[in-house]
């Protein structure tokens, strides 16, 4: 038997209710702060993702699904900005009114090893924010971000901000990174050391224990809480600290915090939900202010997070699956068809027997799948009328063919 792939799931019609949720209260939270929805291929040019994402990072050098069609690299989409950013330089849309603010949802692609809140195939939601440097843009992304979760129940929240600076600030902050790490070398993994020449700030970012350790000795704290940001910087980061307490949004600042991604620049953040097994991240992002530019588009300071569905899934509480609203029983499918087509016109929901079978069997399948019970049998067809049933009360009225409708509820 063939089997869905190692880290792939399907979304079954009992989990359907719950994901619409998700879907549409992400469409209402977003459109009321007037962002607009975008949808993008899930395969794009390799390269997209090798510049967009940072060949230094996981994602890039140990997660892709990348494939050859016609001589031509491809890879699933391992996440969205990268091509969102693609979509807003190839359509011009830095000729909009800025700031241009999007949002997403759909599948990505890793080849992760697979775990509880881990997939291959998982769903992000995001927003992407093209156009404005101002601190008070970051401080909306994470409003939002915030908005969306308790929308969706989730009010038990830790909120993780830190600042990456400016590339100018980062590179004094690089530099001491390295002078203080240099010694222990050794004895930092074998991805720490990758990390050593190619990003040493994602060092930081390290989850083996033994790295952890490290960052723990006095000289390297001292490196990590020192204040490399430059007045600019810092005066954003305040300012962004500012709006947050303004909204009420809690915050810690965390000098550890510096992100997966390569791209990002001043203020990065991460959302942590309580409630959540040993995976309990559920929304990361931040300012990417070259990215654009590094992908052949008019230099645009830009902001964002995406939040994985799945793990949002897991916490919050499920919707049941809706029962139809009317199961029409009858023996007459001519005259069922005009009737559930009515109902259904109404903007109801009906079912019926296909097989037109026995009206105990009928009644037994109605009782399971709707809310009422109509009907249709001889008596009624004879005297123009029908009988409805409340299958929750079992209360029981006969009335004119052409009422019935509002006895619905
Ligand atoms: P992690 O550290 O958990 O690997 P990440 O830094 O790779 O996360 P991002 O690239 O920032 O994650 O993606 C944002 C969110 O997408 C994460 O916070 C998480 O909720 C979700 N996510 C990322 N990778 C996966 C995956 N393989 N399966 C399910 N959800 C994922
Ligand atoms: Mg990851």
């Amino acid at each position: 038997m063939i089997q869905a792939q190692k880290g792939t799931k399907d979304i079954l019609p009992s989990e359907a209710a719950t994901w619409q949720r998700m879907e549409d209260i992400a469409r209402r939270v977003f459109s009321l702060a007037n962002f607009q929805e975008i949808r993008t291929p899930v395969f794009e040019a390799t390269e997209l993702f090798a510049r967009g994402v940072g060949d230094s990072t996981d994602i890039v050098n140990k997660e892709m699904y990348t494939f050859e069609k016609s001589e031509r690299s491809l890879t699933l989409r391992p996440e969205n900005t990268a091509g969102v950013v693609r979509a807003f330089i190839e359509h011009g849309f830095s000729r909009l009114p800025q700031p241009v603010k999007l949002w997403y949802k759909g599948p990505m692609f890793r080849y992760e090893r697979p775990q509880a809140g881990r997939q291959r195939q998982f769903h992000q939601v995001g927003v992407e924010m093209f156009g404005s440097q101002e601190p008070s843009a970051d401080a909306e992304a994470i409003n939002l971000a915030v908005k969306y979760l308790n929308e969706l129940g989730l009010n038990d929240l830790e909120i993780e901000i830190n600042s990456l600076g400016c590339p100018e600030c980062r590179k004094k902050y690089r530099e001491a990174i390295k002078e203080v790490l240099k010694p222990y070398l050794k004895d930092l993994c074998e991805d720490c050391n990758f990390r050593y020449e190619k990003n040493p700030l994602r060092i930081l970012d390290c989850k083996v224990e033994s790295c952890k350790e490290i960052f723990e000795k006095e000289e390297v704290q001292k490196v990590i809480l020192g204040d490399f940001i430059c007045e600019d910087c810092k005066s954003h980061f305040d300012k962004v600290k500012e709006y947050l307490t303004a909204l009420n949004i809690p915050y810690r600042v965390n000098k550890l915090l510096v992100r997966g991604l390569d791209y990002y620049n001043r203020t990065v953040f991460e959302i942590k939900s309580n409630n959540l097994g040993s995976q309990n991240a559920v929304c990361g992002g931040g300012r990417y202010d070259s990215l654009v530019e590094t992908l052949g588009g008019p230099s645009t300071p830009a902001v964002g997070w995406a939040m994985g569905m799945e793990r949002l899934y897991s916490l919050i509480e499920k919707s049941e699956t809706q029962k139809a609203d009317v199961f029409v029983i009858s023996e007459n499918i001519a005259e069922t068809f005009k009737i559930v087509d009515e109902i259904r016109a109404s903007g109801l929901s009906a079912d019926f027997d296909y097989a037109a079978r026995k009206f105990k069997k009928q009644l037994e399948k109605a009782s399971k799948s709707a809310k009422y019970a109509l009907i249709l049998m001889d008596d009624e067809l004879n005297t123009n009328t029908v009988t409805l049933k409340n299958l929750e009360t079992s209360e029981q009225i006969n009335v004119p063919r052409n009422s019935y409708l509002e006895k619905i509820v």
